[in-house]
């Protein structure tokens, strides 16, 4: 493969992902004194990524970044292609004899499954799937779901589970206000859900929340567990919700889920938690698992099946092959710091050049 300098012609680039690593390379390849041409290969019909389909529909603020990737889009020398998946529609090898430079941005958006029995059923959702539902994601339609259940758990400490608990403990009026798509609106407005559990296998302590997105929650429904406060309502909606530390779901029936208590213990040193003989059940007609994301291999595209990742040394995959963003350092970390890696992968690709 060669890869042609400035002054002969601009570098042929090809982006695979418009989420924010895709977009964010983009601009600061814009900004580069390279001359480039970009094309943005897109597997859905908008780009944004999870900034469109997975940041919250009451974050507003959260998505206001996509203006920023709307000048990106506007700037000739960039060429957005929705409905392209990569694996499918074209192979890394075509995209490797057609452009200078390859970078992969296809994320990490697949949820990781809890492996426990009856998480196959219907009445069990990935939070990816709700995330997608509130904010009107295609593959995500939930046609027949009606929540006229009283109570349902969200399985996972970390602010995506937060973010669920808000949105489904939110009043309708509350919602209105939001970004919510019209389908989860009309479904949401009918609720009859009272009680809202989010559920961690270890302590608040160890939890993944965010301090501001905990603070968030805990002023909505009035309850605060750092001050032993687990549960409380929100008083527009009369919904409530409680955290249910050091525990973890063992099975679920449809409308019950069956819990196994844990202890904090010590090996060697370290704090460790552990699970105890003791079990409990609860009523919960929905069971959503929010226990974090990873991506999913792409044919002809090499893939670290362990870490779940494509595998890149400084964003290098292989020579004119790069890696962005969640798929290469898995599903962690916030929109801002798809940023620094964006500007991380123009350098190395800069200086291959
Ligand atoms: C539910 C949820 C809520 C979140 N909320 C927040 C928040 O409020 N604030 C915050 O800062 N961060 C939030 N995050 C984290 C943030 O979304 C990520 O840090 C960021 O989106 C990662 O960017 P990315 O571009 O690597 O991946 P993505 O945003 O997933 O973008 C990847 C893109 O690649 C496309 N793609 C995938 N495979 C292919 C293929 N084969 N061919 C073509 N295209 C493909 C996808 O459709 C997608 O558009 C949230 C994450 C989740 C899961």
């Amino acid at each position: 493969m060669s890869v042609i300098r400035t002054g002969e012609r601009p570098l042929k680039i090809a982006i695979v992902g418009s989420g924010p690593a895709g977009c964010f390379t983009a601009r600061e390849l814009l900004r580069s004194k390279t001359a480039v041409q970009i094309t943005v290969l897109e597997r859905l019909p908008v780009p944004y990524g999870l900034v469109r389909f997975g940041v919250a529909p009451d974050h507003p603020h959260t998505r206001r970044v996509t203006r920023v990737f709307d000048e990106v889009f506007r700037d000739e020398r960039v060429n957005l292609r929705t409905g392209v998946t990569l694996g499918e529609d074209c192979s890394l090898e075509r995209l490797r004899a057609d452009f200078d430079v390859v970078v992969l941005a296809t994320g990490a958006g697949e949820p990781v499954k809890l492996e426990i029995p009856g998480s196959e059923l219907p009445q069990a959702l990935t939070a990816m799937q709700v995330a997608g539902w509130f904010n009107g994601h295609p593959d995500f339609r939930a046609p027949g779901l009606t929540l006229d259940m009283e109570s349902i758990a969200i399985v996972g400490n970390g602010n995506v589970a937060l973010d669920i608990a808000r949105m489904f403990g939110r009043s309708a009026e509350e919602l209105s206000k939001t970004d919510i798509s019209t389908e989860a609106l009309s479904v949401l407005r009918n609720s009859r859900i009272r009680d809202i559990h989010i559920v961690g296998r270890g302590t608040l302590e160890r939890s993944s929340f965010g301090e501001r997105e905990l603070r968030e929650v805990c002023e909505l429904f009035n309850c605060d567990p750092a001050e032993g406060r687990d549960s409380g309502t929100n008083a527009l909606s009369g919904r409530t919700l409680h955290f249910r530390f050091l525990e973890s779901p063992v099975r679920f029936t449809g409308d019950t889920l069956v819990l196994r208590k844990n202890r904090l213990a010590e090996r060697a040193g370290d704090p460790v938690v552990e699970g105890t003989e003791e079990e409990s059940s609860m009523n919960c007609g929905l069971l959503i698992s929010s226990i974090g994301f990873e991506a999913a291999p792409i044919p002809g595209v090499p893939f670290n099946d362990e870490r779940r990742v494509v595998p890149a040394v400084d964003h290098r995959v292989a020579p004119g092959v790069y890696a962005v963003g969640w798929v290469k350092t898995g599903a962690k970390g916030l929109i801002g710091h798809s940023k620094r890696d964006a500007a991380s992968a123009v350098q190395a690709i800069l200086t291959d050049l």
